[in-house]
């Protein structure tokens, strides 16, 4: 990684050096304010450039058979698992997060390699024989008619574009190109500007699995660019993940171009305690949640909602365990919480915390206090007790180490606290009642629910499906949906005569 450099773009198998920004923006390291390098903001020119060439590779590696295909997914998987380290340290440097964190994100990238190379059964269709008889030709009636038969196939779209956040650089966009080219997709890649450089990393390595030049492309840029990307003409599946506002507009847009478009969207996730939960579960399924990756997790548990009188035991506890994490740069591997990922992030946590205590919430823990170092994006792990549903941090999503403490009477009363929500990502709860849980998952509105778990991320066979304002579409990523997505259905009605 050169400093200051511009990042390059990743197209037709090669590195592209940028050519037609007319803007760009620094990449930070969080932990240091150290600069890494440029990335360019505005290149329409390359943005058409990456999608004329996924265009062209797309007649070939369509007709490329799918256990073909799929060889390059196996082989890329084995290039990943070698660089699991050397991409983690870029992670950590460009992103803030810990190591073990990065380290984990990937592992959750190569389970979706791996459920990609299911590819082949995951496209299967299906036939029904005879599903009618004609008698138009038959001589006699004794012949019984002319048999049809029918059959479904799925088969690939086109060039599907995908659009990424900046907090799993590397492992949400293996949400989307690993399935869309096992399908017999091409895919153009923009990854968000903050950190570009481990992702970057993790498509150029396509060329050394075989895959051909133009099936993954990579092109960097700002708004500008997704929506050159997201209303190309010949771009067939739009695929987001990123904040709810972007969001809407990116559905609306690409919708409206006559794309087929999923975004994965914001959250603000709810953690429910019963008096009857498990305190040490409870209180480590909690801190993990509200504080792993900085608070920067669409899945984060930031809002908990203590029942009866739960609180009592549960809040003291999590605020001595919280107040032990110790705050620094993310390769110190004694750290359990890196910097947010820059000062705009930062400022927008602190300014969180000032409104919590206008509004009338008890600071219990004070991030601004923690012992950190004094250059750097850190904010400690910061709690709020007492909060109630109308207060903005209970609201709006901060993706920051922010927590939200609420109390209720009864589960049913916590549980329509939670669905005041306007997201609907995620939501668990922590109690040993089997009654209660039935009723949690049957009430609650979110599509990820967890028992005694403090993070229910889906693993790659099964759909990331958030529910209301975290999610616009109708097929999720990852699980069959996702190759449904990356798939559409042709049917054949056949008769022989
Ligand atoms: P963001 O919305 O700022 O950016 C996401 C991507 O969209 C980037 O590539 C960015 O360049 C692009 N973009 C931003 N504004 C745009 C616009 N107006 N038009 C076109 N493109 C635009 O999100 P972020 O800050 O990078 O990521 C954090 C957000 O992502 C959080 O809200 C988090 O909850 C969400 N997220 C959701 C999931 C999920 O599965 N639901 C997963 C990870 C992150």
């Amino acid at each position: 990684m050169m400093a200051l450099s511009i990042v390059e773009h990743y197209i037709g198998g090669q590195r592209v050096p940028d050519t037609a920004a007319t803007s760009t923006s620094p990449v930070l390291n969080p932990a240091t304010g150290e600069q890494l390098g440029l990335v360019p903001m505005s290149s329409i020119e390359m943005a058409d450039r990456a999608v004329a060439a996924a265009s062209g590779a797309y007649e070939d590696w369509s007709n490329t058979p799918v256990g073909d295909r799929v060889q390059c997914l196996f082989r890329y998987k084995q290039i990943l698992e070698d660089n699991i380290s050397d991409i983690a340290d870029i992670v950590v440097a460009e992103h803030g997060k810990t190591k073990a964190e990065a380290i984990g994100s990937l592992r959750r990238g190569i389970d979706c390699i791996e459920f990609a190379s299911a590819a082949p059964l995951l496209m299967m269709g299906r036939t029904l024989p005879q599903i009618a008889v004609s008698n138009s030709f038959c001589r006699t009636e004794n012949e019984g008619g002319v048999g049809i038969d029918s059959q479904v196939d799925r088969v690939p779209l086109g060039v599907c574009v995908g659009i990424t956040p900046f907090n799993f650089p590397v492992m949400v966009p293996m949400w989307m190109w690993p399935m869309a080219v096992a399908c017999g997709n091409t895919f153009v890649l923009k990854p968000s500007e903050r950190d570009p450089f481990s992702t970057i990393r993790e498509v150029e390595l396509v060329a050394d699995a075989g895959f051909p030049p133009g099936v993954m492309n990579l092109v960097h840029g700002g708004p500008d660019v997704a929506n050159r990307l997201i209303t190309h003409e010949a771009v067939r599946a739009v695929s987001f993940v990123g904040s709810t506002g972007a969001g809407k507009h990116i559905y609306k847009t690409a919708a409206g171009a006559g794309k087929r478009v999923q975004c994965m969207c914001g959250a603000k996730n709810h953690s429910l305690i019963m008096p009857d939960a498990n305190c040490e579960a409870a209180v480590d399924g909690i801190l993990g949640s509200a504080f792993g990756n900085t608070g920067q997790r669409c899945l984060a548990g930031s809002v908990v909602v203590c029942i009866g009188d739960s609180a009592e035991w549960f809040v003291p506890a999590l605020v001595e365990k919280s107040g032990e994490i110790k705050v620094g740069p993310g390769n110190d591997a004694s750290v359990g919480m890196g910097p947010l990922v820059s000062i705009e992030a930062r400022d927008r946590v602190l300014s969180y915390i000032d409104k919590g205590v206008t509004d009338g919430a008890e600071l219990v823990l004070d991030g601004r206090k923690a012992e950190m170092p004094k250059t750097g994006c850190f904010v400690g792990p910061t709690i709020f007790d007492r909060a109630t549903p109308e207060m903005s941090i209970v609201r709006e999503e901060i993706f920051g180490p922010v927590l939200s403490i609420m109390r209720a009477k009864t589960l049913d009363d916590a549980i329509a606290m939670a669905n005041k929500s306007e997201y609907g990502n995620m939501a668990v709860i922590f109690t040993d009642s089997g009654n209660a849980v039935r009723r949690f998952s049957r009430t609650i509105e979110a599509g990820m629910q967890g028992v005694n778990v403090g993070v229910p991320a889906p693993m790659a066979v099964f759909p990331f499906s958030g529910w209301k304002g975290s999610f616009f579409g109708d097929l999720h990523a990852n699980g069959e949906d996702a190759a449904r997505f990356y798939t559409e259905s042709r049917v054949l009605v056949t008769r022989w005569i």
